[in-house]
């Protein structure tokens, strides 16, 4: 049985540097957000002892030749760290499900093993991604090598912790580097205890590090490390630009930045209703629209949208939201009362403005910050329930007459992660397709599949850079080019 007593998990304030767990003294309070205990407290790592991981992981680099032994090797000791996580699934999954919204059975059966196999697809690249030989004169001979960077510094948001954590790890160790993590404030625990299982693994001690801590003092002195060569980060679009502005005060260095959205779902009339129906209500109540590509805003062509909207809300009624910890729940809680009082704000603002709660439009009575699904019609295009990430599940609907009309619904003006499209016209499905100003678009379906292969990232103020896929092995690595002259 999945179900677990919450009490049972201890969640230690420690960091893990130089390969050892070092205990810290607990200062931010954290509280269970399926029942408002407080339950354990996070450290703050200042500048000192992110300077301490930060050395400590140069000397792993230098001592192990982590970036210059045969790739293979890399390879192999990344398999071994992912078996171990499988070995441990369900301590991690407790870990993760007391502190943070994730749903002890969507992590077992998900989070879990695709954070395995995210750690599997990223080592298979360090002995199959080379350079190339360049198309240079006959009397030379060219070359465009590649090589870590050295220390890459990542931070992490605490919606989905550990395969966020797999995303900025697997392909920095599989490219050479070492990594300094610092997860979220809110949700470290379980990003702490799989980073150490690395070093039971083998992999030299001290090339992962985790840092835990807040934003303003520990992120920020991570980030500006000199001696922190690339910077990856996951979170908000107003951190992101707080973490350039940062980097850009003492100097200049390489980041992925993967931000937030507020991804529209264009359906037309031609539609699979029931398919675009499955599809949207997922969307919103994963995570409880808590993921940077939730998909809440609804641009339907008008003469379907009665139909669609119906049998969303008919979905969205059927939730079983419980504590993180029992195995029968299937709908997160809010991840703290702040935030769910911001969720809660914006929906009253829109109803203030004249839009019409279809269904939910307040916190569900019940202990927890659990907010009900919530479907906003009649809202100004203007209101902040269209233009916002909410982070909640809050869908708005808005309609359209034709494709050009759905098109400017469907662009946002500063965001542009992800999009959905449902039609069964394959003409229209590609013209589309390629006028939505988006990262990713998901045609006839609506989130990611397990094929790690095909990169995330954002347009516009969503982000800079890709996660997964090839392009995230690539960015881990600095490409060279050689010129060689024969005499
Ligand atoms: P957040 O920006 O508040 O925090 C994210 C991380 O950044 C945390 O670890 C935090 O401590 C740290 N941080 C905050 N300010 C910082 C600063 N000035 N310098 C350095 N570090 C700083 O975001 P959150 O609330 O944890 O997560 C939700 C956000 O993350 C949403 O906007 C969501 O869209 C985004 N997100 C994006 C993706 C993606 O792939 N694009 C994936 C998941 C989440």
């Amino acid at each position: 049985m999945a179900s677990f007593d919450p009490a049972s998990v201890e969640c230690p304030a420690a960091h893990l540097i130089g390969g050892r767990i070092v205990r810290a003294e607990g200062v931010i309070p954290l509280r269970r957000p399926s029942d408002g205990r407080d339950f354990a407290q996070c450290p703050i790592a200042d500048a000192s002892t992110v300077d301490a991981a930060v050395s400590a992981a140069r000397v792993a680099l230098a001592e192990s030749d982590w970036g210059g032994i045969r790739p293979r090797e890399r390879t192999r000791a990344l398999h071994r760290w992912a078996d171990l996580i499988e070995v441990e699934a369900e301590n991690l999954a407790r870990l993760e499900a007391v502190a943070s919204t994730r749903p002890i059975s969507e992590l077992l059966a998900g989070d879990l093993p695709v954070t395995v196999e995210q750690i599997r697809f990223f080592a298979e690249f360090a002995d199959k991604e080379g350079g190339a030989v360049a198309p240079t004169a006959e009397d030379s001979l060219g070359l465009i090598t590649s090589e870590p960077h050295g220390v890459v510094g990542a931070i992490t948001p605490w919606n989905f912790p550990l395969s966020m954590a797999a995303w900025k790890i697997a392909p920095a160790l599989a490219a050479g580097n070492a990594v300094v993590l610092k997860p979220s404030e809110l949700t470290p625990f379980a990003t702490l205890r799989m980073a150490e299982l690395s070093v039971k693994a083998g992999l030299p001690p001290g090339l992962v590090a985790v840092v835990l801590g807040d934003g303003p003092t520990t992120g920020a002195a991570l980030v500006a490390h000199p001696d922190v060569a690339k910077v990856s980060f996951t979170g908000s679009t107003a951190a992101g630009a707080a973490i350039m502005a940062n980097i850009a005060r003492s100097g200049v260095k390489p980041m992925t930045l993967e931000l937030g959205g507020k991804s529209p779902q264009v359906v037309f009339a031609d539609a699979d209703i029931d398919l675009a129906a499955a599809s949207i209500a997922g969307s919103v109540l994963a995570n409880a629209g808590q993921a940077c590509v939730a998909g809440t805003r609804l641009v339907v062509e008008a003469p379907v949208a009665d139909v669609l909207v119906e049998k969303i809300i008919a979905r969205l009624r059927s939730i079983r939201p419980g504590p993180t910890w029992d195995a029968a729940t299937a709908f997160a809680p809010i991840i703290s009362e702040r935030q769910l009082g911001r969720v809660d704000g914006i929906v009253r603002a829109a109803l203030a403005a004249g839009a019409e709660a279809l269904v939910g439009g307040q916190r569900l009575d019940r202990d927890g910050s659990f907010y009900a699904p919530t479907v906003l019609a009649g809202v100004e295009a203007s209101s902040p329930a269209v233009t916002d990430e909410i982070f909640g599940p809050v869908l708005t609907v808005q309609t359209f007459v034709d494709e050009d009309e759905a098109l400017r619904l469907a662009d946002h003006p500063s965001y542009g992660l992800a999009a959905g499209l449902f039609t069964r016209d394959l003409s229209r499905a590609l013209r589309v397709t390629r006028r939505l100003h988006a990262g990713t678009v998901w045609v006839n379906r609506y989130g990611r599949s397990r094929d790690h292969i095909l990169p995330t990232g954002g347009f516009k103020g969503s982000g800079i850079g890709k996660d997964l896929g090839r392009e995230a092995y690539q960015a881990n690595r600095r490409s060279k080019s050689v010129l060689i002259s024969f005499q």
